[in-house]
């Protein structure tokens, strides 16, 4: 199967292999014909299995073929996603995609200045990327307007719900036109998503990936048990022994976080912690250095890290066990990405011990434990 068998345009097709990507990815050939074709789509899929290029490249397909007939520079795709760092790497997907074709876009998000996403809006973009809380908010301050919107994008929706987006969503979607596209992705299909997606779908087609049975084979994951006291130097241990360059390191909390990477600093290991508290310069700083090597172990806590998007991460720690046994799937779901092999670590106390019994039971087997180390 390859790009143009899926009928995408020849400026699609050029950019696609200027990234290097010969051939889609199973949630590409299974939304992009059904996308091109109008249809609603629940998508059941996460982060990695290269689900943002399944939207991106149709959407940007169908405002191309239908440039001659539309008004430039109304917003005509819309995308909601739970985190700036997801709108900004949806953003880039718009950007790396569409740079043949004269389609604008523009992102939006919370925590920044609003004048540069003003000055933006107000020359006028085809397509607007936003976190829900600025988009309302620059509704309400009469800069948006979502009356031309022909198709309609959610990321991520269960991160929205967890994340308490929920009456947000549902003020966006009361602004849109009945008449459109929704094309929605979920990482679960649990209850509560499965209504929220009942109420704005109009017979989708559902198409989905399990990235766990695609990529585990990919991913070696491998379990430490330590006291919480040694977790630290057992952390340092890995990182010199396995020869570890580049990790994502996770923890539960913000100020765990900032604890680890300050050990690491102080062991040598240079670190940055990436987390809410952190303003978005500064995330954006971490972020950066991370993806050009110039920081070796970014840790970050779960809603932080969603949406981190680092080619070829080799390796994923989970410093701390998630209480959720699904947050693990979408940790480990960094690595191993688009058919790379990957390593995940987790470190895990006795009070943990139930958590990590969730995971196996979810994942279907038992993690291995390597007892071989000096912190047992
Ligand atoms: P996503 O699930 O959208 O976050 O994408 C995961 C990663 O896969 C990103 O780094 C994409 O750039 C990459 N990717 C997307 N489509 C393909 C493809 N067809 N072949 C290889 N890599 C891809």
């Amino acid at each position: 199967m390859t790009f143009s068998n899926l009928k995408l345009i020849k400026p699609l097709v050029l950019a696609l292999d200027k990234k290097g990507y010969s051939e889609p990815t199973p949630i590409q050939e299974q939304s992009i014909p059904h996308i091109l074709s109008g249809k609603d789509i629940f998508g059941c899929a996460q982060t990695g299995t290269g689900k943002t290029a399944a939207f991106a490249l149709p959407i940007l397909q169908l405002l191309e073929s239908k440039k001659d007939q539309s008004k430039p520079r109304t917003i005509k795709a819309l995308v909601l996603a739970p985190t700036r760092e997801l709108a900004s790497q949806i953003s880039d997907n718009f950007l790396a995609y569409g740079h043949n074709l004269g389609i604008s876009h523009c992102t939006i998000f919370g925590g920044v200045s609003q004048l540069h996403q003003v000055t933006a809006l107000k020359r006028g973009v085809d397509v607007l990327v936003a976190t829900p809380g600025r988009l309302l908010d620059l509704i309400n301050q009469g800069y948006i307007k979502l009356n031309h919107v022909e198709h309609f994008v959610l990321d991520e929706a269960d991160r929205m719900l967890d994340m308490g987006f929920i009456n947000d969503i549902k003020k966006v979607i009361a602004k849109l036109p009945t008449k459109r596209q929704t094309l929605f992705f979920s990482a679960t299909a649990t209850p509560s998503i499965m209504k929220l997606a009942n109420t704005i779908l109009h017979n989708p087609v559902s198409v989905s990936v399990t990235p766990f049975s695609s990529t585990a084979s990919l991913i070696t994951q491998t379990v430490y048990y330590v006291k919480k006291e040694n977790k630290r130097l057992l952390l340092k241990h890995v990182i010199n022994n396995g020869k570890i360059e580049h990790a994502l390191v996770f923890t539960r909390t913000k100020r765990g976080a900032d604890k680890v990477a300050k050990d690491l600093n102080s062991m040598g290991v240079s670190a940055e912690a990436i987390h809410g508290n952190k303003s978005q310069g500064a995330r954006e700083r971490a972020l950066k250095g991370f993806k050009n090597r110039s920081i070796r172990i970014l840790v970050a806590t779960d809603i932080a890290s969603r949406g981190i998007d680092v080619d070829k991460l080799s390796h994923v720690i989970n410093y701390e066990i998630p209480e959720q046994a699904e947050t693990y799937v979408h940790r480990i779901g960094r690595t191993g990405r688009a058919g790379e092999a990957g390593v995940a670590m987790s470190f895990c106390t006795s009070e943990e011990m139930t958590y990590l019994k969730d995971i196996n039971k979810l994942i279907k087997k038992n993690i291995e434990v390597v007892s071989t180390h000096p912190f047992n």
